[in-house]
């Protein structure tokens, strides 16, 4: 079953993990923190070997700081030389020291009114006072937290197995209350033996930036005691031993995710190809026979074999159980990895797999999947096992099931977008067939209405009133705008459905038959109108005179200069060409240059320029057929440019 360190609950008392969680999150503290969790030897005191004052305050001031956020006491013990660049610091780095000083949640202690009160140090007088100093601080504050400087112990030769007995004394004082400390030791000022004591002395140590947990710690007990060599040996064999096994460990993991990798991250393989691979690892990583991948619905008690690695008699894709009969039912009930190396000892040996199948061992992880049944990742062997799964396995395999989590997941949202594409493009298919058919029929009645207001018109002219005429005038009116529009629709709704008919294009052919077409608004206007040299390009030739038709029309229309002019000119990029049509007209607001490819978008009233605001949006879906762009550059009063890509096919 899963082995997970818990964490003994300590929330309601201050502890070291507080202080550490202010170094972790500080932006000042710029290195590791490594956490305490699993290390035995717990005490309430960090130490901080330090050589500049900007490591002294990276750590200090921070671990102040928090203390002063969460309503503790804070108190700084400083030598009296000291005093004024301990304030600039906490000021510089954010404390409100004024405010905090007068309020009494900080204050600055000397070391004369502390350790060395009454002139000199003495290990039960400061010990007591401590204690005193505590139950004040708590009995008003949520806790008391202490950052002490310690140059006064070289000054005041006290030896350090003096110190050590204070240390080991205010300890049980700082022990089981709200409080915690912070001691600093400046390397400039001790001599090398002393800081060789103290980092043996403290079990959490902080240095240059970084919180470690001390391998070279000795308790208090055995520093002082007859048995200091002996000790000393057996931590170091022990230490040697330790570092020696983590780093073997550490090589080992990288190899395995280094592994873990290549296989998942291969984009020549299939999902089904991935997880054989993974299955494979997976037995040679934990040393196990079999992988396997199952749907599992605790509600329903069931388990399905989904995919397996290589042939087995009893597990095979489809295969159905009970989940209780399997060992996967302890993966379910905690949702996260669980092995069993011992099936009699932990209780498994009544369920199917380990009766009828014969499994000895199992090691499997819960695979929750959004969307999705869920699964189990799961190795097994009929071998008995001798050694129980180690955490490091565990962590290894809910890697595996994290991936295996995504790659699900993945598919599934995959496979639910390319249902919401096929849906998508039904509906665009089913639009754009009913724009065509409403405007395609829309044809012949308002024909109709037309006719008859024209025949209307001419057959009763004489008997109208003028109210009655005017009133014709208007129906008229509407119904030529409608029809306008209405072709105009089933132009766009043609080019919309329309099968692109690709082939060699030649634009200056295009050009012309487009200015000899409007010819009329042309001469109409006095418009002068310039083409430079046009290329011959792959496109739908139709398609291309429609669009350069609409351009050129408004470049006129929408115009005031006199004389009007346009100027159409085409430039090579390299994987497109790019086509401008220039004028001097009226120009267009930047601000709304992207609503005029809108269908039906117009910028002016009828009367003011006729229209019918689909000639750019028909421009747009052209361009787009085209795997091109269209766009304007345009300052009201100084004319518009738009620009047209065209992709470059095969064929250019
Ligand atoms: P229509 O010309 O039928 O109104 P378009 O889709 O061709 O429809 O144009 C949309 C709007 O864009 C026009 O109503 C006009 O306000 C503006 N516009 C188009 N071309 C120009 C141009 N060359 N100069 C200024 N405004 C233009």
């Amino acid at each position: 079953m899963s082995q997970r360190s818990d964490r003994s609950d300590q929330s309601d008392v201050l502890s070291l993990d507080s202080g550490l969680e202010a170094l972790r999150q500080s932006s000042e503290f710029r290195g590791p923190v490594e956490s305490l969790e699993g290390h035995g030897h717990s005490n309430d005191h960090f130490a901080l070997v330090y050589e500049s004052e900007a490591e002294q305050f990276a750590a200090a001031i921070p671990f102040l700081r928090q203390g002063l956020e969460r309503g503790e006491k804070c108190m700084y013990v400083v030598e009296e030389e000291d005093r004024d660049e301990v304030l600039a610091a906490m000021r510089e780095r954010g404390i409100d020291v004024d405010a905090r000083l007068e309020s009494g949640a900080l204050t600055l202690e000397s070391v004369e009114n502390t350790y060395l009160k009454g002139g000199s140090f003495s290990i039960d007088e400061m010990t007591d006072r401590y204690a005193d100093i505590i139950e004040e601080a708590t009995a008003e504050y949520e806790a008391f937290r202490l950052v002490a400087e310690t140059g006064w112990i070289v000054e005041d030769d006290v030896t350090i197995e003096e110190f050590m007995e204070y240390e080991s004394k205010v300890n049980d004082v700082f022990d089981g209350e709200d409080a915690i400390a912070l001691c600093l030791y400046d390397r400039r000022h001790f001599p090398a033996e002393g800081i060789c004591d103290v980092v043996r002395v403290h079990p959490h140590l902080i240095h240059d930036n970084t919180v470690c947990h001390n391998f070279y710690y000795t308790p208090p007990e055995e520093f002082c005691g007859p048995a200091k060599p002996d000790h000393e040996v057996d931590r170091m064999l022990g230490t040697l031993q330790e570092r020696t096994e983590a780093k073997t460990e550490l090589s080992d993991q990288k190899r395995f995710l280094q592994r873990l990798n290549g296989v998942t991250s291969d984009p020549d393989k299939s999902f089904e190809a991935k997880l054989q691979a993974l299955f494979e690892l997976g037995c040679e990583q934990f040393d196990l026979d079999l992988g396997a991948l199952n749907r599992v619905d605790p509600d329903a008690d069931h388990l399905e074999v989904e995919h397996v690695s290589g042939d087995h008699d009893y597990f095979q894709p489809g295969v159905e159980l009970e989940l209780s009969e399997t060992y996967c039912q302890a993966a379910a009930d905690i949702e996260e990895a669980a092995s069993v190396s011992d099936p009699t000892e932990e209780e498994f040996d009544e369920i199917t797999v380990y009766e009828d199948y014969g499994v000895e061992a199992y090691l499997g992880t819960y695979v929750p999947v959004e969307g999705e049944a869920d699964r189990t990742l799961a190795f097994v062997t009929s071998r008995p096992r001798t050694e129980p799964f180690s955490e490091q396995e565990r962590t290894s395999l809910e890697l595996m099931g994290q991936w295996v989590k995504y790659e699900l997941e993945h598919q599934q949202y995959q496979r639910e977008l390319e249902q919401t594409v096929a849906k998508l493009k039904q509906s665009n298919d089913r639009l754009k067939q009913f724009a065509y058919a409403a405007s395609h029929d829309l044809q012949e009645p308002l024909r109709m209405v037309s006719s008859y207001l024209q025949l209307l018109e001419n057959r009763y002219a004489d008997d109208l009133d003028e109210q009655a005429q005017e009133y014709i005038d208007f129906a008229v009116d509407g119904a030529n705008r409608m029809r306008a529009m209405v072709g105009d629709l089933l132009s766009f709704s043609r080019v919309e459905r329309a099968d692109n008919e690709f082939g060699p294009v030649d634009c200056d052919a295009v050009l012309e038959r487009v200015l000899a077409d409007h010819r009329m608004q042309i001469e109409e206007r006095n418009a002068e109108i310039s083409v430079g040299s046009l290329p011959t390009v792959s496109a739908d030739g139709e398609q291309l005179e429609q669009l350069f038709a609409n351009l050129v029309s408004n470049a006129v229309k929408y115009n005031e200069s006199a004389p009007p002019r346009v100027e159409i000119d085409a430039e090579e990029r390299s994987d497109c060409w790019e086509f401008t049509v220039a004028d001097n007209g009226i120009g267009i607001d930047p601000d709304r240059a992207d609503q005029i490819f809108e269908v039906f978008k117009r910028l002016h009233h009828d009367e003011q320029y006729p229209g019918t605001g689909i000639g750019l949006s028909l421009c747009q879906e052209i361009v787009e057929n085209h795997d091109g762009d269209i766009w304007v550059d345009s300052e009201p009063g100084n004319g518009s440019t738009f620009h047209v890509t065209l992709a470059k096919r095969a064929a250019d």
